[in-house]
């Protein structure tokens, strides 16, 4: 059951009554001209066809919008991630965070970096020279380490070596001096 507008008076007529019960029009006729009414408006709105295109256009602005913060998170979040990962590794100050004895050894495959060199400056190749593992342990201010690695020797096969060095814990490394070598 609809409730309308009468079309001959103006008063509230319910579809199901036969006729107005203000002025007696046949209500079956107010439905045909109301139908018929209506006709020109579907027209009217296609011709207003702009009017939803540009409410479809408004909802498409707003889900690139969507898109577009969408992407901006995403970037953001990388940028954040990527800094975290690869920042502390190379701020100069996680560096300085770095206790000394920390210092003295790289970062990349915890070899003592001094260390290293000292090795290479006594070997018949430096060039053949595969660090293994380097191990170290401190007491009463001194570091004592050791290193396992790969080099050839005088008669040019690689071989196995392990170095037991000593060095200062407060220092830079650069006075590490080597105990033993087998
Ligand atoms: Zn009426």
């Amino acid at each position: 059951m609809a409730i309308f507008d009468c079309t001959e008076c103006g008063g509230k007529v319910s579809s199901e009554a036969t006729t107005c019960p203000h002025c007696g029009s046949p209500v079956q006729a107010m439905i045909k001209k109301i139908a018929a009414r209506r006709q020109p408006i579907r027209t009217k709105t296609t011709t207003r066809n702009q009017g939803p295109t540009k409410q479809k256009h408004g909802v498409l602005l707003v889900l690139s919008d969507v898109r577009a913060w969408l992407v901006l998170i995403i970037i953001f979040c990388f940028f954040a991630w990527s800094t975290n990962l690869f920042g502390p590794k190379s701020s100069p100050r996680a560096v300085a965070a770095r206790s000394p004895i920390e210092r003295q050894f790289s970062a990349w495959d915890g070899s003592h970096i001094a260390l290293t060199k000292r090795i290479k400056e006594q070997l018949n190749d430096p060039g053949s020279y595969d660090h293994g593992k380097t191990v170290h342990v401190e007491k009463d201010g001194t570091l004592n380490i050791m290193v396992s690695f790969r080099a050839t020797n005088g008669f040019g096969a690689l071989v196995l070596q392990q170095v037991i060095a000593e060095a200062s814990a407060t220092g830079d490394g650069d006075d590490v001096h080597i105990l033993s070598q087998k």
